[in-house]
């Protein structure tokens, strides 16, 4: 059960003492308190953990200081959407950036870290495009030991400098393991917080439950965390939930494909119609990775990459982010070449999604019209 309070009510405040006395004097009940930072206000939400089932959600309402109760399911806990009532903010702010439901942030970028030269070429291409958010991978998770692993804490230094130089706000860069944490942190320190990191989680990690423990302990970074490509939807929800039950709660999760073995075209099966599933279940931001699903540059007869088709299905159904691979010459990329985007496709891209974007939020204004008309 979550008790949330009146928006006005602060921590220091008699009221506040108050309304927790009278909860922790229900029986075989535990306080847990979150606050949840908005761009407006701050909501605290009490969590009543244990014994839930004699208490009486409307007699807890009308306690002073209460704004509403929701009666929480066994599922997701934390990110889920629960009882009708349950309209908790769907949003966190970054480094200045807002991350929602209701929004859409391209992170066009590297797959993988390689020059100094290429980052530089990316960051200014994308500042040309009006962008603040990129991916750059610096760990790479990769099939074959012998593959490269990529260039790790070495790079993160001028790869931080670059973004800044070109007003980067939020780069989403993969961790594999609790120790890169810290090096991000210290390279970020060094060269005096020119950018910030969104942690991302891959796919072959989303049951890494010791990584999302310590991913989720810390505050500092939001976390974008992958959809597992071979576990279902459900188990991969619960893993986020790992991340917000050990108290981040500034999570987006990501469709990228899931693996199957049919032969396909694409390298992962596309799974964006997932996308609405995910945003009625819980309250993250959805992003979707056409790069990773589709893992090429085919063209569909009517001249459109079959990356960019699924992209605009994702976005046209409503995706918050998304991960993009581009590179300015996918020939020499040591990681993903084939399915790289070239600089030049950039602003097309853009554009391209921007018109998908556009028929999302035609189509949901079409149906709150609809709901509008039969409530009258
Ligand atoms: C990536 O985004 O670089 C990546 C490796 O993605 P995934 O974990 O989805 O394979
Ligand atoms: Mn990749």
């Amino acid at each position: 059960m979550i008790v949330i309070l009146e928006p006005h009510i602060h921590k220091d405040s008699e009221e506040y003492s108050r309304v927790i006395e009278r909860l922790k004097a229900l029986p075989n009940i535990t306080l847990r308190v979150h606050q949840e930072q908005g761009t407006q206000q701050t909501l605290t939400e009490i969590y009543l953990v244990g014994d839930t089932h004699s208490l009486n959600k409307e007699e807890i309402a009308t306690f002073q200081g209460v704004n509403r109760v929701v009666k929480v399911s066994h599922e997701y806990r934390i990110l889920g959407r629960h009882a009708i009532g349950d309209n908790r903010a769907s949003y966190f702010e970054y480094n200045g950036v807002i991350f929602s439901q209701d929004n859409l942030h391209i992170f066009a970028g590297l797959c993988a870290v390689d020059t100094p030269e290429h980052v530089e070429m990316m960051m200014k291409a994308l500042q040309t495009n009006g962008q603040v958010c990129t991916r750059m991978g610096a760990y790479k998770p990769r099939t074959n030991p012998y593959s490269f692993q990529g260039h790790g804490k070495h790079c993160l230094n001028y790869v931080f400098e670059l973004a800044g130089k070109y007003g980067i706000k939020v780069i989403a860069m993969e961790i594999t393991h609790e120790n890169h944490l810290a090096e991000i942190r210290q390279a970020l320190e060094k060269t005096g917080h020119p950018t910030g990191v969104m942690l991302q989680i891959g796919t072959r990690n989303t049951q890494n439950f010791e990584l999302l423990k310590n991913v989720g302990r810390q505050s500092e970074f939001p976390v974008l965390l992958k959809r597992g490509f071979g576990i279902t939807l459900e188990e991969s929800l619960n893993a986020a939930e790992y991340l917000a039950s050990e108290g981040n709660r500034r999570i987006v999760f990501g469709l990228r494909g899931m693996k199957t073995n049919l032969g396909d075209p694409h390298r992962n099966l596309v799974d964006f119609a997932h996308v609405p599933v995910v945003k009625r279940l819980t309250h993250m931001p959805v992003c979707v990775d056409p790069s990773h699903s589709v893992g090429t540059r085919a063209q569909s007869p009517d001249g459109l990459m079959e990356i960019q088709h699924a992209a605009a299905q994702g976005v046209i159904a409503g995706a918050n982010m998304m991960l993009v691979d581009f590179h300015p010459y996918p020939q020499k990329a040591l990681v993903d070449g084939p399915q790289a985007l070239l600089l030049q496709e950039l602003p097309w891209f853009l554009e391209d999604m921007q018109i998908a974007r556009e028929a999302y939020e035609k189509r949901a204004a079409l149906i709150a019209k609809k709901i509008e008309q039969t409530s009258n």
